[in-house]
């Protein structure tokens, strides 16, 4: 069964009569009726917003304005934060709030690679290296192994770590948290 129908949009103004109106702009024509009117059988949520983009660029908006629009629509109080990403996602997109993790992320990534570079020109220095405890103390505080560690998914040796001073706890290769630096 094929469902008949059609989507319609209808801009009218009436400015027969607006005196202020017609000394104002002269040229213009009286009493417009802009109408839109596709069949809608079968038509996507994007043929849907590609037609309504259209008819607004009929009544003059412009195209940075549409775009603004429908961005207001997709990002707002109103709409769900898991939504909201999701649809960033889809299109690349960064939200703010994302950028704090990412450039905290990139420092952390900073540490771990100033702290192999350093065990790399000190390969026998038997105590950690300046750049290796940096790199520790930006571990969020999470020593290897404890239980606060595991809890955020910490892959270091629990029992080997627990008689070990702070700045001497082994390391796992495979931990998330603390794997990089050697
Ligand atoms: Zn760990």
């Amino acid at each position: 069964m094929t469902i008949e129908g059609s989507v319609k949009f209808i801009y009218e103004t009436k400015t027969s009569g607006h005196r202020q109106y017609h000394e104002a702009y002269p040229d213009m024509i009286d009493d417009q009726t802009i109408t839109m009117e596709v069949p809608s059988t079968e038509m996507n949520v994007y043929q849907h917003f590609n037609l309504f983009n259209s008819f607004l660029r009929a009544v003059g908006f412009d195209e940075l304005t549409i775009m603004r629009g429908a961005t207001g629509l997709a990002f707002s109080d109103m709409r769900k934060d898991e939504d909201m990403r999701k649809v960033a996602d889809e299109h690349d997109i960064m939200m703010s709030e994302e950028h704090d993790r990412i450039v905290s992320d990139l420092q952390k990534e900073i540490l771990n690679l100033t702290a192999k570079i350093s065990r790399l020109e000190n390969p026998n220095n038997p105590n950690y290296t300046d750049e290796e405890m940096d790199a520790m103390t930006a571990w969020d505080g999470l020593v290897p192994g404890s239980p606060s560690a595991i809890a955020s998914g910490c892959k270091c040796p629990v029992m080997d770590n627990e008689e070990m001073p702070e700045d001497r706890k082994w390391v796992n290769g495979d931990c998330p948290i603390h794997g990089k630096v050697k």
